[in-house]
């Protein structure tokens, strides 16, 4: 088996893997560069985007922009796999914003066109074996991927952490499904960032949990697709009383992790609490009711930066605390993320309360003690550097530069 990285050797976005085997070739992920980050233009990857597409396949590890935003110029002849309610969500997502973005409707397309696998359930790709497993991510229903050919093993890991709520379960899940791999290809995020993961998602909900109880009136900014902080606020604002208020397209979100045949069972992807969300629509007015409730319970509102959430907040009572649930590059002036919507509605006047949706140096050490591999190839990063040096005294790292091969010998 030959393994080229196409891109993400040196930066976190728009990581495209090769797995090639007797001329058939199974991709990883196809999504686009941060904002930011040096632009290398579209990519031209034989089997991917052009020449023989006959013998390709296109495996999805997540929903994240970074991993799945190109998929609309891969053609037709390459299959794509996604696990089913990350297909759910994304096609949501994408539906939602097709309106004002036109290109949406090719990714609509390709996802509804989608084949879906399960997790722990492996599946073939020419000479191929995949054993598809469930990771801890910002993004639900996020994979790693064991791929097998040719007498190699290789544990691809997506991006995951281990601090999250569903992080328990990695390390058991890795020693039933995976075993040792031969080599493993790394997502390296936080190399660089060890503050990055200083909280645990459990910690955070805590800490919305005592600013709750503190404060009646809440306006909570997270990304809408991070669904196990959206339904970490939800609890948090059950346990503390206050009224749970999202918008439609929000509550549609989160009612697709509660269908998710796996994780839909646990209660906390369910609006299991004493109080039930409340459930915003645009086209209709404040009832006299409503606001009392909101005035007599007090709210935590989960809030986007745009007219509708903004005129909203305007109405209803009382002095809001505002709260800023994502990476705070968004609203960093000079930032290439900035989104000057998110800061205007924010204000100056914010509490940022947020946990990386990556892996700590720790964490990922230990797994790659259970994986026990012949080399690591480090992607997902923009220290490989730092990666190197703080792995290479246990493993070989294999420092591979965008387009090039690695062939085990
Ligand atoms: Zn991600
Ligand atoms: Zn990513």
């Amino acid at each position: 088996m030959t393994i080229t990285i196409h891109r993400g050797t040196d930066q976190i976005g728009g990581c495209v893997t090769e797995y090639a085997q007797d001329g058939w070739r199974l991709f990883v992920d196809y999504g686009e560069q941060l904002p930011g980050a040096k632009k290398s233009g579209p990519l031209e990857v034989e089997g991917l985007t052009k020449g023989d597409l006959s013998k390709s396949a296109l495996l999805i590890t997540h929903y994240h922009g970074d991993h799945i935003g190109c998929i609309s110029e891969v053609s037709d002849a390459v299959p794509i796999y996604m696990g089913k309610t990350a297909r759910e969500i994304q096609l949501t997502a994408s539906k939602h914003v097709e309106y004002a973005v036109p290109e949406k409707r090719l990714e609509v397309e390709k996802l509804e066109k989608m084949k879906l696998f399960t997790p722990g359930e492996p599946f073939s790709f020419g000479p191929f074996r995949i054993m598809p497993i469930s990771m801890d991510h910002s993004a639900f229903d996020a994979y790693a991927f064991k791929i097998e050919a040719g007498g190699t093993k290789v544990f691809h890991t997506g991006d995951f952490r281990a601090h999250g709520f569903r992080s328990g379960k990695m390390e058991k899940l890795l020693t039933l499904y995976i075993g040792e791999a031969d080599y493993v290809v790394s997502e390296g995020t936080n190399v660089s960032r060890p503050a990055a993961t200083s909280v645990t998602e459990r910690d955070l909900q805590c800490q919305f949990i005592k600013c709750f109880r503190e404060h009646k009136y809440n306006v909570v900014y997270p990304s809408s697709t991070n669904i196990d902080r959206l339904f970490s606020l939800y609890h948090a604002a059950d346990k503390t009383n206050r009224l749970f208020i999202v918008d439609y397209y929000q509550k549609n979100i989160m009612d697709l992790a509660s269908q998710d045949p796996v994780w839909g069972r646990s209660e906390f992807y369910n609006f299991s609490g004493k109080h039930k969300p409340l459930v915003l629509s645009w086209n209709q007015s404040i009832s006299p009711k409503f606001s009392a409730a909101m005035e007599r319970l007090g709210y935590v509102l989960i809030a986007r930066a745009n007219p509708n959430f903004n005129e909203f907040i305007v109405r209803i009572p009382r002095e809001k605390t505002k709260y800023l649930s994502m990476w705070e590059g968004y609203i960093k002036k000079g930032s290439e993320a900035y989104s000057e919507a998110l800061a205007e509605a924010l204000g100056e006047d914010y509490l940022f309360m947020h946990t990386s949706g990556h892996c700590d140096m720790d964490r990922l050490g230990k797994v790659f003690e259970l994986l026990n591999p012949k080399a690591v190839i480090p992607i997902h990063t923009d220290n490989p550097e730092v990666f190197a040096t703080t792995f290479g005294n246990r493993w070989q790292i294999i420092r591979l530069c965008d387009g090039e091969s690695f062939c085990p010998a």
